[in-house]
């Protein structure tokens, strides 16, 4: 096996010697080992990004070089795309042509902030004094600890390592243990691209072991992370101390609301693919059903009808539509969730448990699942499964949608759907999430800032806020006619000898 932590410029094995095997989701099988780092290789890793950056070596570099920089790293996953798909699809258990897809969006993330980057300028503001020149100019916040999960291992990173490299900063990425592999292939062409030594740093293992010095070191300035939310308030507590910047990125359980004035046909298939794409395993899936009393049986005789048809299957069937859960103890807590639910009361329509089909049984398939009967009491409607369980409220007005799609902790994302535009709009409006689609579900774009609102997170990924994170603000206020400040009465009537 080749060295896979990448410290200081060079690729190295585990200080330890330890090695974690990554195991498909859909069988079982080895998919790879790659080292676990020790504590004396974070340790090393965080030395090698404070020491590079404190150099200057990389943020003396102009804005243009670093966009040009970035803009190298696009070219090169273009280059390898179909290679580090495989990789993506042997970890994540995901269809191969979704991963593809992950790996376009790869791509389209480096490019929009190379070319941002390009367009940076710092600026003059006008402070009303005609001898003061007032210039704002942005500086890399420093050493950055970039944590990643594993739905979208590579996607998620991407969001975070080509800011931090537009700007300037030197990191140390963490994947989630379960899905390193991408990672691993994108710093292989961070070095390739022509990164400086020390500035980008890969560190491997569980956050439970190494996430901890990631998080509260204070040679960290900045740690974005995205995850589950129970982990983002444990950084958040570790990185107190240090008044470390925070991008957090945490679960949603995101409300798709339907009006009976909708086109229910447009509406019924985006409801199913948004609740069961990635069976679940998606941050802002539309796990949460509101729909109209009016046509709550319509809609959900259909949806059924839907998931019961929803094919599953391993990386390479050309025929399936989702995959497995990512693990077994993810598995297990899909499945609790449901009992779960059935104790509480929401009524079962479908699924609810394992695949029993015979070339799956060795992976971890959950059929799509439809709890009707819910309310916003409900375990299962307060908290994220991240599993393929939808779960149905109805309404019966406006205002009342709009207060169900709110009462929950978070705020990641949302869905409207009514021809009466001025009517979703107004629901829009109202509903406190980071993202809400009228009239669609899921579609996002590179140049549109991403984050939640409430527990779902704080700060912006994407957009031109996904870069700012990276970025300290620094007024330069220059008198260009030095006189003397007028406030000291000096007694001997004051002029220096
Ligand atoms: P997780 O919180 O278990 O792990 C995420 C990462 O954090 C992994 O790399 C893990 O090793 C690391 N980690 C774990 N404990 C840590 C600690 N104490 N200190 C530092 N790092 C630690 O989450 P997950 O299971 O990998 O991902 C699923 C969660 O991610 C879901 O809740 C999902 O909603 C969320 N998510 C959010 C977005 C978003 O854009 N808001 C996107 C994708 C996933």
């Amino acid at each position: 096996m080749a060295a896979t932590l990448f410290i200081d410029g060079k690729w190295r094995a585990s200080s330890a010697g330890r090695i974690h095997e990554v195991r498909s989701p859909h069988d079982g099988s080895l998919v790879t080992t790659v080292d676990e780092a020790s504590a004396a290789d974070v340790e090393d890793a965080i030395d090698a990004a404070r020491k590079s950056f404190d150099s200057g070596v990389f943020a003396c570099w102009s804005w243009r070089e670093r966009s040009e920089l970035v803009g190298r790293i696009a070219d090169l996953l273009e280059r390898d795309a179909k290679l580090i798909a495989k990789k993506e699809s042997d970890d994540t258990g995901k269809r191969l042509i979704e991963a593809e897809y992950d790996v376009a969006d790869v791509v389209a993330t480096f490019r929009h902030f190379a070319a941002l980057g390009e367009k940076h300028d710092d600026h003059i503001v006008d402070v009303g004094l005609a001898h003061v020149t007032s210039r704002i100019v942005s500086e890399p916040i420093g050493v950055c600890s970039l944590i990643g999960p594993w739905n979208y291992p590579l996607l998620q990173i991407a969001w975070k390592v080509a800011p931090a490299l537009v700007a300037g900063c030197s990191f140390i990425l963490k994947p989630s243990e379960l899905t390193p592999e991408s990672a691993i292939h994108l710093m292989q062409l961070v070095e390739e691209a022509g990164t400086p030594l020390g500035v980008a740093n890969l560190i491997l293992g569980p956050g439970s072991v190494v996430g901890y010095a990631l998080t509260t070191d204070p040679r960290i300035d900045m740690v974005s992370f995205t995850g589950g939310l129970s982990t983002g308030k444990t950084i958040m507590v570790g990185a107190a101390p240090t008044i470390k910047r925070l991008a957090l990125e945490l679960g949603g359980k995101n409300p798709h609301i339907i009006f009976a004035d909708a086109d229910l046909e447009a509406a019924i298939d985006n409801a199913v693919t948004g609740a069961f794409l990635h069976s679940g395993q998606v941050c802002s899936a539309g796990t949460r059903l509101i729909v109209e009393r009016s046509v709550h049986d319509q809609v959900v005789s259909e949806i059924v009808r839907r998931a019961k048809e929803i094919r599953l299957g391993g990386p390479e069937d050309l025929s399936a539509e989702t995959g497995p859960l990512i693990s077994q103890s993810h598995f297990k807590s899909v499945e609790n969730y449901v009992a779960k639910g059935v104790a509480e009361g929401a009524r079962l329509l479908v699924g609810g448990v394992r695949a029993n089909r015979e070339d799956l049984v060795n992976g971890w398939y959950f059929l799509p699942t439809v709890f009707d009967g819910c309310t916003t009491d409900m375990y299962c409607v307060q908290e994220e499964s991240f599993g393929p369980i939808m779960t149905v409220e109805v309404f019966d007005s406006e205002r009342e949608a709009i207060a169900l799609g709110n009462d929950t902790i978070f705020g990641l994302s949302g869905g409207v759907w009514s021809r009466d535009l001025e009517k979703a709009a107004r629901v829009a409006a109202g509903l406190r999430h980071g993202t809400i689609w009228v009239n669609d579900y899921g579609p996002y774009r590179p140049a549109a800032e991403w984050g939640g609102y409430k527990q779902s997170g704080n700060g912006r990924e994407l957009g031109s806020h996904g870069l700012s994170e990276y970025l300290e603000i620094k007024h330069i206020w220059t008198n260009n006619s030095p006189s003397k400040s007028g406030w000291f009465h000096d007694s001997s009537g004051g002029d220096v000898q």
